[in-house]
């Protein structure tokens, strides 16, 4: 297993006509280079949690997620790495045959543990995390994507990996917001920070903190169109970027629908976040993609 590798994230500059045509200039941060399987920004998030795991002495670390979880994958990997006993409770009956994500967190040593959708939805709640606590003594429980503080925090090291001072504005992808919640905490005072939801529900808003594009989830979380996955085609055919549908195209649509428009002013810098997740792909019928 190769190690986490920080020295390998690269700030590319994008060099596409519109946005020459549009006096803006567009970079990527591409954590997705840090590890195979330890997903971008998992590890940023995963990490502080890690540390406290080891404080409390715990003997092995559960956590939640989807059949096709960048989380659960990250942390069946970086338990495996670490040697730490680790179970995964996953959304859903079990399926005849595993997704290639959870064969693979299987592979990694995670012990798996299927729950109805409707008994999931209750994760957060307080009675749920008492049984967790009763059914398996002495673990860890590690929030999904590994948010909370512990999350926002390790998201703060993002700033110290490149020069982001330089940028106008940060763009990345929400799931539970650990990301942008982070980002916020380390910006310049004057640096926007756009955050495009991968879920349903939230409202278009722009405020001090930052901006939010709520209407590119393309009918929700993990939901797709052709129209999305042509973009990612065409974005890979013109730039050598990959990127999944889940997060990181929602993320480059909008911010090159917002360009196209004419919604960002010449001069402006926008960093993208690469936050990773590519195996998620799979998922996707054969063919779907290019890349
Ligand atoms: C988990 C994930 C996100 C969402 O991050 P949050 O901190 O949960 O908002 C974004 N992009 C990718 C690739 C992810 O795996």
């Amino acid at each position: 297993m190769p190690p986490i590798d920080i020295s390998k994230i690269t700030l590319d500059h994008i060099d596409i006509p519109l946005l020459k045509e549009m006096g803006v200039q567009l970079s990527i941060l591409r954590l997705d280079k840090i590890h195979p399987f330890i997903s971008g920004n998992k590890w940023f998030k995963i990490k502080y949690h890690l540390v406290d795991f080891k404080k409390t002495g715990s003997k092995g670390i559960i956590t939640f997620g989807g059949a096709w979880s960048n989380h659960i994958l990250a942390t069946a990997c970086i338990c495996n790495m670490e040697g730490i006993p680790t179970i995964g409770i996953i959304r859903g009956e079990k399926p005849i045959e595993l997704s290639d994500t959870l064969k693979q967190a299987t592979e990694f040593g995670m012990r798996l543990e299927f729950i109805s959708r409707t008994n999931y939805l209750d994760r957060g709640s307080s009675d749920f995390i008492q049984q967790i606590k009763i059914d398996y003594p002495g673990y860890y429980l590690l929030a999904e994507g590994g948010a909370g503080i512990l999350g926002e925090k390790g998201i703060g090291e993002i700033f110290q990996i490149a020069t982001l001072s330089d940028f106008t504005h940060i763009a990345c992808s929400i799931g539970t917001a650990t990301m942008w919640n982070g980002l916020l905490s380390g910006k310049e005072p004057n640096q926007i920070i756009i955050g495009v939801p991968a879920l349903k529900g939230y409202t278009q808003q722009s405020h001090q903190k930052g901006q939010i594009l709520a209407d590119f989830h393309f009918g929700g979380y993990a939901k797709y169109t052709s129209e999305l996955t042509r973009f990612m085609n065409g974005f890979y055919n013109s730039t050598g970027i990959p990127t999944d549908f889940v997060y990181t195209a929602k993320m480059m649509y909008a911010i090159i629908d917002h360009i196209r428009k004419g919604m960002f002013s010449p001069g402006t810098k926008i960093c993208c976040i690469h936050s990773g997740g590519l195996q998620g792909n799979n998922s996707l019928p054969k063919g779907s993609l290019i890349f």
